[in-house]
């Protein structure tokens, strides 16, 4: 059985995250998302709700199971028996971070190795921090985001 697995932040898991998700999901016979638990990073969602828009958002692709870590990647892979990490690339400036991880990780632990798809065009600019940013001031950011994300993001906005 091939696993593979995409960890994120996720904060809020957006339709650029998705799309890669969808066609990840068909690579592999499972694909975990890991939502990473980062106690040092001030987020807008916490993990548990993080983790609960990731879950409403993938609902009836049934290969998928969405975790949270505070493990090393590669630790949490071998835990999980994933063979592959996945990772989506947008514009060049991820290729300098994304191209580190990758050798950084495969220094740790060989057997494991990263998977790469490339965003739709139409997501190519599309980051969950542009979208906390243009929440933030009061945009509209129902063409970035899964529907239940939009609500959440509502009403986060008018809680604060
Ligand atoms: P991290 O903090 O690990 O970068 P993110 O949630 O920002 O977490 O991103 C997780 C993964 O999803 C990364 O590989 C990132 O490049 C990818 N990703 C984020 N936004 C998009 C998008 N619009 N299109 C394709 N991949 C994306």
């Amino acid at each position: 059985m091939k696993i593979g697995f995409y960890p994120g932040s996720f904060d809020p898991i957006t339709l650029g995250h998705l799309d890669i998700i969808t066609r990840g999901a068909k690579l592999f016979d499972k694909l975990y998302i890991a939502i990473s638990i980062n106690p040092n990073k001030k987020t807008l969602f916490t993990t548990e709700e993080r983790k609960e828009l990731v879950k409403e958002a993938i609902k009836g692709i049934d290969n998928i199971e969405v975790i949270t870590s505070d493990l090393l990647t590669v630790e949490h892979c071998k835990l999980v028996g994933a063979s592959h990490i996945l990772r989506g690339l947008r514009a060049v400036t991820d290729y300098d971070y994304e191209f580190q991880m990758t050798n950084f990780n495969h220094q740790i632990s060989s057997d494991i190795d990263t998977v790469f798809l490339m965003t739709q065009g139409k997501y190519s600019f599309l980051s969950s921090s542009s979208v906390r940013e243009l929440a933030h001031f009061g945009g509209d950011v129902t063409p970035f985001v899964p529907e239940n994300v939009k609500l959440a993001i509502d009403a986060k906005i008018r809680k604060s």
